[in-house]
């Protein structure tokens, strides 16, 4: 279960089912769901609904969840019979809703009502890019337009709204991954999730990274270029609920993860990025050499494996962290002064600097940030 963190509104447990590849139309190059869900075979709504009544608490407002596929473009009887094995445990208060996750150009507004009529609360896109090339060359099917229209109608039956997206997509770069998440903000979407592309074996990637068409982001490009996107996200309001694939059995297997910027703790990579560049900016500034933060921060402020204490000692010759009572979440103390980390991790180039170059000729929806 996981438990999505980070705005009130999304504060709630989530008990997922996984439904690997069932309703692809067809293989995106980087899709290995068997992997990425460690599920080899989707459940039936039969297995759901007894696997809900042993799981789910007496009332919970969470979400019944299922991943993994698109879930829009199963047969409909098998939509309806997955979203009315949950129905008597929403009537019976033991969960809120049901959450699915389904292509941006799989949401016509019948098909957004049959989910109304459903259950279903929120839905989470794969857009993965809205540059129109990366979509092409990663064989997505679909254009950046197909996810600004389901916005639109997942918005028009009061659905929450889930975007994802990948950098490190064949075409992409940092300047696309920008651009795609500019294009996403805009869409002022409930939350995001970040995926950096990994190499997964068994993929058309593989083969092309095989013949040397293809080169993933290195770990430091994805962790830099998520830390700046997540700071992006955070100025903008928009929570992001995941930064890079969850650990599992499966990933973590001999020969899963061929090339790429894979690691259990990508997530905790990406907030010590935003750390490092905080606390080095202040220490700059202030001539500070000695810094106080909350106690559940010191983790994320040293750093993996205390990656971002040895930089700056590299950087200063000496500096000294330590955890203290009464210091706020995300900020810190030098030299008296309170520090935000996400003022002081500040980047000053605009995500929309790509915009031009990537104009897909839909309406632009840049202008505003
Ligand atoms: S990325 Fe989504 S649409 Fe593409 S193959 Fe995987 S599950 Fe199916």
């Amino acid at each position: 279960m996981e438990g999505c963190k980070g705005n009130p509104s999304l504060d709630m447990t989530i008990f997922p089912f996984f439904i690997p590849h069932q309703g692809c139309e067809q293989r995106c190059v980087f899709c290995q769901q068997h992997r990425i869900s460690g599920v080899p075979n989707a459940p039936t709504p039969a297995q759901v609904a007894q696997q809900l009544a042993s799981i789910l608490p007496p009332q919970s407002s969470g979400e019944v969840a299922f991943y993994g596929g698109s879930f829009t473009l199963l047969d409909v009887s098998l939509q309806r019979d997955y979203l009315a094995c949950v129905t008597p445990f929403i009537q019976a208060g033991q969960v809120g809703g049901i959450r699915i996750s389904t292509r941006p150009d799989a949401c016509s507004p019948e098909v957004v009502a049959r989910l109304k009529t459903g259950g279903v609360t929120t839905v989470e896109l794969g857009c993965q890019s809205f540059s129109p090339e990366v979509l092409r060359l990663s064989q997505r099917g679909h254009g950046p337009h197909d996810a600004r229209q389901s916005v639109l109608q997942l918005r028009n039956k009061g659905m929450r709204v889930g975007l994802q997206l990948m950098p490190g997509l064949p075409g992409g770069d940092f300047a696309e991954a920008r651009y795609s998440l500019a294009q996403a903000l805009s869409l002022r979407p409930d939350f995001l999730r970040i995926y950096p592309t990994v190499v997964l074996a068994g993929t058309a990637l593989e083969q092309s990274w095989r013949e040397g068409h293809y080169a993933p982001l290195t770990l430091e490009q994805a962790v830099d270029l998520c830390a700046e996107l997540l700071w992006h996200c955070r100025n903008s309001g928009i929570p992001v609920i995941r930064l890079g694939l969850q650990s599992s059995h499966e990933l973590d297997g001999e020969g899963a993860v061929v090339d790429g910027p894979y690691h259990p703790a990508f997530g905790q990579l990406v907030r010590s990025r935003l750390w490092r560049r905080a606390l080095e900016s202040a220490a700059r500034s202030s001539g500070g050499r000695q810094v106080q933060v909350a106690f559940a921060d010191l983790s994320d402020a040293h750093g993996h494996r205390r990656s971002n204490s040895d930089y700056l000692m590299r950087q200063f010759d000496s500096f000294e962290m330590v955890a203290a009572d009464g210091v706020m979440r995300e900020t810190f103390i030098m030299l008296g002064r309170n520090y935000d980390v996400m003022s002081q991790a500040c980047y000053l180039q605009p995500l929309s600097t790509a915009a031009d170059s990537m104009d897909d000729g839909a309406p632009a929806f840049i202008g505003s940030l």
